[in-house]
């Protein structure tokens, strides 16, 4: 695995409404859908096997529901023809889709991931548990890997007996837990009434390696070399923008000029986050070398009640591979001379502002 790339779909539009949901805390709900600067082609060839320097990990997340756009699923089979293994995040409501992927070649889905978020409370007012279902079995028949979570609510706990046993009947496994944070708190905490041990010992419940590894690691404000930026990257899948982390430099556009090659820089020890929220994926890969942790493929697979597991054997395969397996460490001569890099650029950024400054100025007052 040379990278992991984390594609962000920025739009607010879903056909869900569920009360834990940053989008209708933030009430920025929206009804339009994301339009697209680039075709999947060339999204593909942005994404080539040789542009990111190997076999890479693809994470494919809209802010809304990821499978409303129509442009998604071909975008999804664009990356997966470069041989990339690619991980989509969604609410298994939008039957079309699915049966779309399911037509999809086979040596494709083999290397597709679909991770569904079980939002419980939202399918049983609808009455869609059979649609969610049948979206499952439909991907899981066609030979791709599933995986299953469920996004802790103070409202869900009175259903955390039926969700579990719902789960265990449709898929043959509990699904896993994640963690609920508080978007409007920049300190991002639980989202929840209860003391953080109350909260740990309600959702452990569920047994998931994906709920125990988030909680060890909530609220720790990193600060080791993290390789974000150089191993692993977060890109907008609308434009092209591509930055280190979250809250990490703008690197470029890699979408523009599909030519030429992607300058990778390490965010080092300059994490902007009250903590690494998305830890599950980034630190079980290894951006922080220095660090132990479980493997990725624990936060996802299940083993079922027939044996067979959620993750087909290649997908748990590649999973079980840190980002250290294909990369090397830099050393310290190299985290220096990338410190210096950036502060060359930020020095040259302060200059060009200040001509920029000083010309209106002078606009302004000499006329
Ligand atoms: S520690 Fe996590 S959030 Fe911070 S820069 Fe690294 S990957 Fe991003």
């Amino acid at each position: 695995m040379k990278r992991f790339i984390d594609c962000l779909i920025p739009f607010t539009t879903c056909n869900l409404q569920c009360d834990y949901c940053y989008i209708i805390h933030s009430k920025c709900w929206g009804q339009t859908l994301p339009v697209f600067r680039y075709d999947a082609d060339r999204i593909g060839h942005a994404l080539s096997i040789n542009r990111l320097g190997g076999i890479s990990l693809i994470n494919i997340c809209g802010d809304g529901e990821t499978l409303l756009p129509p442009e998604t699923v071909g975008i999804i089979h664009s990356i997966l023809k470069n041989g990339h293994y690619v991980m989509l995040v969604t609410n298994g409501t939008v039957t079309k889709r699915f049966t779309e992927i399911a037509e999809l070649p086979v040596d494709c889905l083999n290397r597709l991931l679909i991770k569904f978020s079980f939002h419980y409370l939202e399918l049983k007012r609808k009455d869609w548990f059979n649609v969610f279902f049948d979206n499952v079995q439909t991907v899981r028949n066609a030979g791709c890997s599933i995986s299953l979570e469920l996004t802790p609510s103070d409202e869900m706990i009175p259903h955390i007996e039926d969700a579990i046993s719902l789960c265990k009947k449709r898929t043959g496994a509990i699904c896993h837990v994640t963690v609920a944070r508080d978007e409007k708190n920049n300190l991002l905490p639980l989202l929840t009434h209860h003391s953080r041990t109350e909260y740990e010992n309600i959702w452990n419940k569920f047994q998931s390696d994906l709920f125990d590894f988030k909680m060890k690691v909530f609220g720790e404000k990193r600060r080791e070399y993290c390789y974000a930026g150089l191993w692993t990257g977060v890109l907008n899948l609308t434009t092209g923008e591509f930055r280190q982390c979250y809250r990490g430099d703008l690197l470029r556009n890699i979408f523009e000029d599909i030519e030429s090659p992607i300058q990778f820089v390490p965010i080092g020890c300059r994490c902007a986050e009250p903590y690494c929220y998305n830890a599950h994926a980034f630190m079980t890969l290894g951006i922080v070398p220095s660090i132990r942790t479980p493997r990725f493929s624990e936060m996802r697979n299940r083993l079922c009640d027939d044996g067979s597991e959620w993750l087909t054997p290649d997908m748990k395969t590649f999973l079980n591979r840190k980002l250290i397996d294909d990369n090397i460490e830099l050393s310290w001569i190299e985290k220096k001379l990338y410190e210096i890099g950036r502060l060359v650029k930020t020095s040259r950024m302060i200059h060009k502002s200040k001509s920029l400054l000083s010309h209106m100025y002078h606009k302004t007052i000499i006329p």
